[in-house]
């Protein structure tokens, strides 16, 4: 009973999501449709107008990315063995280029850690949101840190620290609420997505914030010696 309680919860939450994932594509799209209705008229082309568009259809590709993430059904016999400081490794090698460009500091320190189980494309999802926000939250003279360090008891520890904007108590108690943002063009699904994946993958996720001074989130995943380890008691 408990199980079928369970994924009809599920559902419903995912319907609410779709329902709301619907009105947020509809106004970008009901935009942009908006500015090329009035550019069929020759003369009322603007550029200005075109970069809006672009920024509209931007974003309604992000909305739709980060929801399909969350719609997908996940099998736990999917889940392989994943180094998590050579997938950070590889992720902030391709992050470089674009934070070099926009002068942002990336330091990255690992730790010998053991190998995990998981999902390395829903792994990988969750450090590009948050190292987006990260990237997101910082301005002159950015820095943001990565960090993997062994944790008690057979947990792997990941740390992602930023020097930028912080945020309010009222702030974090909202994160990972659909559709809450304080960006203009934000989505408001980056950090429900980073929460669903990580406890999914019995894990958990800390956001410690400072106003004016930076954010860490943190992850800590069970290693496979330890998910094995509750296979077996199960
Ligand atoms: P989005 O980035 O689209 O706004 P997220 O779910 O990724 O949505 O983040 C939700 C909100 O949490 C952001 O709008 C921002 O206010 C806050 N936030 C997340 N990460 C940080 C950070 N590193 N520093 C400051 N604020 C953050
Ligand atoms: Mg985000």
């Amino acid at each position: 009973v408990d199980d079928l309680i369970r994924k009809s919860d599920k559902l419903s939450v995912v319907a609410q999501l779709a329902a709301g994932v619907a009105h947020e594509i509809r106004n970008p799209l009901t935009t942009v449709k908006g500015f090329l209705q009035l550019f069929q008229n020759e003369e009322s082309y603007n550029g200005y107008y075109l970069k809006l568009m672009m920024e509209e259809l931007e974003r309604v590709e992000s909305i739709i990315y980060e929801y399909l993430t969350l719609a997908k059904p996940n099998y736990e016999q999917d889940f392989q063995n994943i180094r998590i400081d050579t997938l950070l490794k590889q992720l902030l090698t391709l992050t470089e280029t674009h934070s070099n460009m926009i002068n942002i500091k990336l330091e990255f320190n690992a730790e010998e850690v053991p190998i995990i189980l998981g999902l390395e494309k829903e792994l990988k999802q969750v450090f590009i949101n948050i190292i987006r926000n990260a990237m997101e939250a910082v301005e002159e003279n950015g820095i943001i840190s990565v960090r993997v360090r062994n944790h008690p008891d057979d947990f792997v520890c990941i740390q992602v620290e930023d020097n930028g904007c912080g945020m309010p108590r009222e702030r974090i108690e909202r994160l990972g609420e659909p559709f809450y943002s304080t960006k203009e063009r934000g989505t408001g699904l980056g950090l429900m997505v980073c929460y669903k994946i990580i406890e999914h993958h019995g894990g958990i996720l800390n956001v410690y914030s400072e106003v004016n001074r930076g954010t860490k989130v943190e992850i800590i995943l069970p290693t496979l010696k330890k998910r094995k380890k509750e296979m077996l008691m199960i």
